[in-house]
């Protein structure tokens, strides 16, 4: 099956997430004031369970995908959460689908779905801890040589969790919940959207001038207090170019990333029909943003819903003027510091971008040094598929002490990010460790406006 199934396998980018078409439907009719009042045709049969409970409702790609494994386990051997004595092997996932399917599939194929044996592929062969230690950080992935997606068939199983039986760990539901009474992962207010904002001049897509760009900013550039001030000093890049760009304000809200990787499709689906909705009114083309995750999110995610964009990345964008010349980094404010990158996933393995943020630390006057996982090899730092927003998992030690570990053995002066979560994370980290005081996390953004002391 390997041959086939490489022939076969999906060439999206790995941050790509299938769409849920049963969940737009409901969404679709949800956000339809007239479709309340209208007549719905009742549907035949009993209703589609959301998400994968058992291997019946598993995918044909993720049925293919778990009897082409070859049980190499090198997806288990670079997967952040095993790595760091947590239960969950993305090996064994696989194998143990496919063990399902093979138990339970002559029972299927004698009395269809009304078959059951009082097991399942989620409590008999899966626990719930499994599932909820995956950060969907696609290591496991990328590493596979017969490009099983694994973190797919892990959400799909998240997805039965959440919107079939409403179990997710409560720091979850509180996320869930706050996106949507708030807009936002934490429990602030959508009128405080702008407030990152207060004392500069920044113009709003509501101004009607039609900008070039828009300037996505993200639930944490506008509420996480470290974030903002990323968000800031990017401003101030912006403005030191002259470049034509205008935000949303308050008619941002969260773009469903966190939702979507934890599970929760209906809420991610609603989030991204809603900014849809006001950016296609201001006929936006080009985003940039500071946030890899809603950089993939907007990027690969929202075209399902006729939301289409060339978004690029904070790093990419420096890139573009680096290499236009428009954008000189001359300073020397950190001259002989050593500088290493942690690469965030949804830059990285997600999308592929590797070189836009090198090219930038390059053009900054420092020293540059790799830790040893570096690019499509960069452990996560432990924040996605949600897991920045709940309690880890029982293990030997959490995720991001692994990577600030690794970052210090680099004797590095500064750890650069390039994303929000990664920045609280990778700044925990050195808490943890003590390190505070003597080494710095800093946004590639932050490196380039004091280099250029702005
Ligand atoms: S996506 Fe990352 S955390 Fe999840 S199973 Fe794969 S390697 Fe492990
Ligand atoms: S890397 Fe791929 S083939 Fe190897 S064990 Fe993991 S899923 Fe199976």
């Amino acid at each position: 099956m390997s041959v086939p199934n490489v022939y076969i396998s999906r060439l999206t980018p790995l941050g790509y997430v299938d769409n849920m078409e049963a969940i737009t439907k409901e969404v679709k009719l949800m956000m339809n004031p007239d479709a309340a009042f209208a007549d719905v045709p009742e549907e035949e049969g009993d209703p589609e369970r959301f998400g994968v409970k058992d291997v019946e409702d598993v995918n044909w790609i993720n049925y293919f995908n778990s009897l082409a494994c070859t049980e190499c386990g090198r997806c288990t051997s670079v997967c952040p959460a095993n790595i760091t004595g947590k239960l969950l092997s993305p090996r064994k996932i696989m194998m143990d689908t496919r063990a399902r399917m093979k138990e339970k599939g002559p029972g299927l194929v004698k009395d269809g779905n009304n078959f059951d044996d009082a097991k399942a592929l989620i409590g008999t062969y899966i626990t719930e801890e499994e599932l909820w230690a995956c950060t969907q950080c696609n290591a496991c992935a990328e590493e596979c040589p017969v490009n099983i997606n694994q973190p797919s068939l892990i959400l799909d199983m998240r997805r039965y969790l959440v919107m079939e039986e409403s179990k997710a760990p409560s720091g979850l539901n509180t996320v869930f919940s706050n996106i949507e009474n708030n807009g936002a992962p934490w429990q602030f207010s959508p009128e405080d959207r702008m407030l990152w904002a207060e004392g500069l001049d920044v113009p709003l897509m509501s101004d009607g001038k039609n900008p070039e760009y828009l300037f996505w900013i993200g639930s944490a550039g506008a509420f996480d207090d470290r974030y903002k001030k990323v968000t800031r000093e990017f401003i101030k890049i912006l403005n030191h170019l002259k470049v034509d760009y205008a935000v949303l304000g308050t008619e941002e809200t969260d773009s469903g990333d966190v939702a979507r990787r934890a599970g929760n499709e209906m809420l991610y689906q609603m989030q991204a029909m809603m900014n849809i909705e006001v950016m296609n009114g201001y006929e936006v083309k080009n985003i940039i943003t500071c946030d890899p995750h809603d950089f993939n999110t907007l990027k690969n995610e929202y075209p399902d819903f006729d939301g289409n964009y060339n978004v690029i990345h904070h790093t990419q964008f420096l890139q573009q003027h680096i290499s236009a010349g428009t954008l000189k980094i001359d300073g020397d404010a950190f001259a002989g510091k050593k500088i290493t990158f942690h690469d965030p996933c949804y830059l990285g393995r997600a999308n592929g971008e590797y070189d836009a943020p090198r090219t930038v630390l390059n053009s900054i006057p420092s020293v540059k040094v790799e830790m040893g996982r570096n690019k499509s090899f960069a452990l996560c730092c432990g924040a996605g598929g949600g897991q920045m927003f709940k309690e880890a998992e029982n293990g030997d030690k959490e995720v991001f002490i692994e990577r600030t570990e690794e970052a210090l053995k680099t004797g590095c002066d500064i750890i650069a990010t390039a994303c929000p979560f990664c920045m609280v994370m990778m700044t925990d980290g050195l808490k943890y460790k003590n390190k505070e005081e003597d080494i710095k996390n800093m946004d590639i953004v932050e490196l380039v406006s004091v280099s250029m002391g702005l």
